[in-house]
């Protein structure tokens, strides 16, 4: 897939190191140095038995000790793995110690690493070498974060997909059928005089409509894909007291949110992710949308309030052993003067609306509720029952949620190849133009016309995998990665 250098590298002469295992204490922890003077720094911090100097084979663990460079003192009893170039991760010389998972010794070592020549790495700098050295191209160096961040076994298949390059394998085909048009038409505007033939649009329109079937092809799997990447934000909501924690943690199936019975305590919000048949489901548990005088409260109110606003779904929570309050009501206009609404079934989710389920909680007591009320307000509703005491509707509930997120989407996960928001609108871009040169095809249009928008297609893909990507959204796509990665 790699095809060498895509974007030109600045100089990176420099060595780099960081500590790769994340903060706090384990068993282990990996200090990463990679460049072209990875081996010369390292060597001489790395002490081992009876003095062996000879270099250790490439990727093998090499037992010994890591001192101080000034006091010679003894910093930690390590494993050093010396990988020779170009099989590395980013291709560079790479020295890779695993020392003793304490903070401190692991700050000591790279102090040592650093004093000794090397420069601390910024966040996602591995990858971008990776990627400048052609080990990656930009949709795998973006598909290293999804694996690391992925929250279900869907998500990570997705992102295991990109990483080896079935993404990027498909984008470069669409490319290559759309350079082959380019360079037809450009064939007979640049050189008239070696009587090429002018192409017709018999010549160029089978070369656009197969572009335009991939790309389409790509982006119907695109919401769904974005779905597992990114998961569905869904907020719980309803007055203080009615069930929210309790439903919340009835779906993670843990005790993570404080449940009490008085009013208001569930102060601030909490949010857990939950598996929903591959879908991370984002659960966010409101304090109740109410006004109050309470500072601590206010504060809260207004998180939720925000939690609401950014949500994909919104599960209003009702308590059905008691009859409609004033404070439902008020919460249900609330949600709905956000955009929530509830969906007819044979409604798709539609980008005016965003999907509200109602959820009748605690469904065990005598019920007091006046579900005629709730009807007239909502006639396309399903009012899910549940209890959260004796666990009963809450397969049901899952069931309303999934159908809700799915709504509209096309549904085969084999199918996805796209999950990220920035690929996707990089693919409407290239279908967008496409269709452009179709039209100018149609038009009868200079075949300039064509050729500039054939181009502009063939860069908007271009984004996708790098090439055509700039300096700027290198920079912001690998600042989002975290140190040593
Ligand atoms: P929140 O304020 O909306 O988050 O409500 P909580 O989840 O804290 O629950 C408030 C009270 O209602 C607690 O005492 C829960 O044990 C109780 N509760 C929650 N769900 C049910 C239910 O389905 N049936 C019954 N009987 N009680 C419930």
């Amino acid at each position: 897939m790699n095809k060498g250098l895509w974007y030109n590298p600045p100089m990176q002469n420099d060595t780099i190191a960081a500590i790769a295992t994340p903060p706090g204490v384990g068993g282990v922890g990996v200090i990463r140095v990679s460049g072209q003077d990875a081996f010369a720094i390292v060597l001489p911090l790395f002490r081992r038995p009876r003095g062996k100097q000879t270099l250790p084979a490439s990727h093998t663990l090499t037992f010994g000790h890591i001192i101080d460079p000034q006091t010679q003192e003894i910093l930690d009893e390590v494993l050093v793995a010396f990988m020779y170039a170009p099989h590395t991760y980013t291709r560079e010389p790479v020295v890779e110690i695993q020392g003793h998972g304490g903070p401190l010794v692991l700050r000591r070592i790279l102090h040592a690493v650093l004093a000794s020549g090397a420069r601390m790495a910024d966040p996602g700098e591995f990858t971008m070498r990776a990627f400048m050295n052609g080990r990656l191209d930009l949709a795998q160096a973006e598909a290293v974060m999804d694996l690391i961040e992925s929250e279900t076994e869907a998500g990570q298949r997705l992102a295991m997909q990109q990483l080896r390059g079935h993404l990027s394998e498909q984008v470069e085909q669409v490319r290559h059928t759309v350079l082959g048009v380019i360079a037809r038409i450009e064939a007979s505007i640049d050189f008239p005089e070696d009587d090429i033939p002018t192409p017709t649009a018999p010549d160029l329109t089978p070369g656009i409509d197969a572009a335009l079937v991939a790309v389409r092809s790509l982006l119907a799997g695109a919401e769904q894909g974005r779905l597992y990447r990114q998961g569905l934000r869904t907020a719980i909501i309803g007055r203080p007291n009615v069930g929210k924690s309790s439903i919340l943690n009835a779906l993670l199936r843990v005790e993570r949110a404080i449940v009490t019975p008085i009013a208001g305590t569930t102060r601030d919000t909490v949010e857990e992710v939950a598996n929903l048949r591959g879908i991370p489901l984002h659960l966010i548990d409101t304090a109740g949308i109410t006004h109050t005088d309470d500072p601590v409260e206010r504060i809260g109110v207004q998180r939720s309030r925000a939690a609401a606003e950014s949500a994909d779904v919104v599960l209003l929570v009702f308590d059905s052993s008691e009859p409609l309050a004033e404070l439902d009501q008020r919460i249900s206009d609330e949600v709905e003067a956000m955009g929530f609404g509830v969906l007819a079934a044979d409604e798709e989710a539609s980008a005016h609306k965003r999907p509200l389920l109602l959820v009748l909680n605690k469904s065990d007591r005598e019920q007091h509720i006046e579900r005629a009320d709730l009807q007239r307000r909502w006639p396309n509703a399903t009012l899910v029952e549940t209890s959260t005491v004796t666990e009963t509707g809450l397969q049901p509930l899952e069931e309303a949620l999934a159908l809700v997120a799915l709504a509209g989407r096309n549904l085969h996960s084999e199918s996805v190849l796209v999950t990220s928001t920035r690929h996707q609108e990089a693919l409407r871009q290239a279908e967008e133009h496409l269709r452009a040169a179709q039209g100018s095809i149609e038009q009868q249009l200079p075949l300039d016309f064509v050729s500039i928008d054939l181009r502009a297609a063939y860069d908007a893909l271009g984004e996708i995998t790098g090439e055509t990507a700039s300096d700027d959204l290198l920079d912001k796509i690998f600042h989002e990665f975290c140190i040593g990665k």
